[in-house]
């Protein structure tokens, strides 16, 4: 139902040169994610993904779901 969506949701989170679903961005970095800047463990600022620049099959580096199915 992606066109219910608007298009700067934030729908994952970039990091360590990989896309993570939010369910997964959260336990890592916890629900702070949402609110403060973090930085992954390669020293580089996680990036929020929106959803008008995922693609269809832009899947998650740690469960491997696509981000489209998961919002
Ligand atoms: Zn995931």
């Amino acid at each position: 139902m992606v066109e219910f969506h608007k298009t700067y949701e934030v729908v994952g989170w970039a990091y360590e040169a990989d896309l993570h679903c939010r369910e997964c961005a959260s336990k890592r970095f916890g629900e702070e994610l949402e609110i403060k800047e973090m930085i992954d463990r390669e020293g580089n600022p996680v990036h929020p993904l929106f959803l008008d620049e995922t693609q269809q099959d832009d899947a998650c580096g740690d469960c491997g779901r696509l981000i489209l199915d998961l919002i």
